[in-house]
């Protein structure tokens, strides 16, 4: 019986190129009003058979698949020991396996202690990705992220010291033309003071946000910012991000207008040169490449 996954289905572009097994469906939390991926799902913690069941049939199709991403939304939510036993099945059904990553919410990673994480990071759980949005609080509360940025910060440096590598998402545009400052300088403070090992901006799209109820649950107007708007973001955040550890900056997701990578501080004439570049139109993804 070939793998059937229940859809839809979201990995991180990075993920492309990998083998995933979905080992909850939905997102435990599913109320961040500019996300509408798990939005028709009901979360559910998939059942170990079931998932031992997808990884055996995965790996006798592809039994030198050397790279897992756990899905759906918020796999690190499963208790430890439930985590530990995927793993497990995943390292003796893989002879190959170098990594296995997932999501994770700030509060998923707050829950387990560092030794917790470490013991994940030991069986190849070795790289989170943690949506940090915004570093300001208030952006946060109005898109009911369900987490603060002390938090996040929290939960971005308990990983680290755990071994684990951290892959951060930042959407710009996520405080409309109101906050946008505020937004940006928040967020520089946010990831100098608790640098992930990769960062990612992706650019808030509001059709796909109104599914969620963006715009009603905002709290007062929104004044989305223009293509020009999201690359004054992008300018600021990249000048002012200076972290202790390097930090491999990409903007490769579909929503953005500008990709972009390279390796801050290191990078940072290179980049925002391609920034500059793009004001009059070099480098910009075209409207209908982007998506969500
Ligand atoms: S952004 Fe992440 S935590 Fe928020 S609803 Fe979407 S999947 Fe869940």
């Amino acid at each position: 019986m070939p793998l059937r996954y229940d859809m839809p289905l979201y990995r991180p572009p990075s993920e492309g190129r990998n083998l995933i097994i979905q080992a909850t469906i939905g997102c435990s939390y599913n109320r961040c009003t500019f996300c509408s991926n798990y939005w028709t799902k009901t979360f559910r913690v998939r059942p170990l058979e079931e998932v031992f069941r997808d990884i055996d049939v995965a790996a006798a199709e592809w039994p030198d698949a050397d790279r897992v991403f756990l899905a759906d939304g918020d796999a690190l939510m499963l208790p430890t020991d439930h985590l530990h036993r995927i793993l497990d099945r995943l390292a003796s059904a893989l002879p190959q396996l170098t990594r296995v990553t997932s999501y994770a919410t700030p509060d998923n990673v707050n829950r387990k202690s560092v030794e917790e994480l470490t013991g994940l990071r030991e069986s190849k759980l070795t790289l989170l990705y943690v949506g940090i949005e915004s570093g300001h609080g208030e952006v946060l509360k109005r898109v009911s992220k369900g987490a603060s940025p002390q938090g996040i910060g929290r939960a971005i440096n308990r990983a680290r010291e755990a071994g684990m590598k951290v892959s951060a998402m930042v959407i710009l545009g996520l405080g409309g033309r109101e906050y946008s400052d505020r937004h940006i300088d928040a967020t520089i403070e946010l990831v100098n003071n608790a640098p992930p090992t990769f960062l990612s901006t992706l650019q808030l799209d509001l059709q796909r946000a109104e599914e969620p109820g963006f715009l009603a649950r905002w709290g007062k107007p929104f004044e989305q910012l223009d293509d020009m708007a999201v690359l004054d973001e992008m300018e600021r955040l990249v000048t002012g991000l200076d972290p202790a550890h390097p930090v491999i900056f990409r903007s490769n997701h579909a929503s953005n207008t500008l990709p972009l990578g390279g390796t801050l501080p290191k990078d940072r004439a290179k980049l925002l040169s391609a920034i500059s570049d793009a004001r009059s139109g070099r480098g910009v993804r075209p409207w209908f490449l982007r998506g969500g």
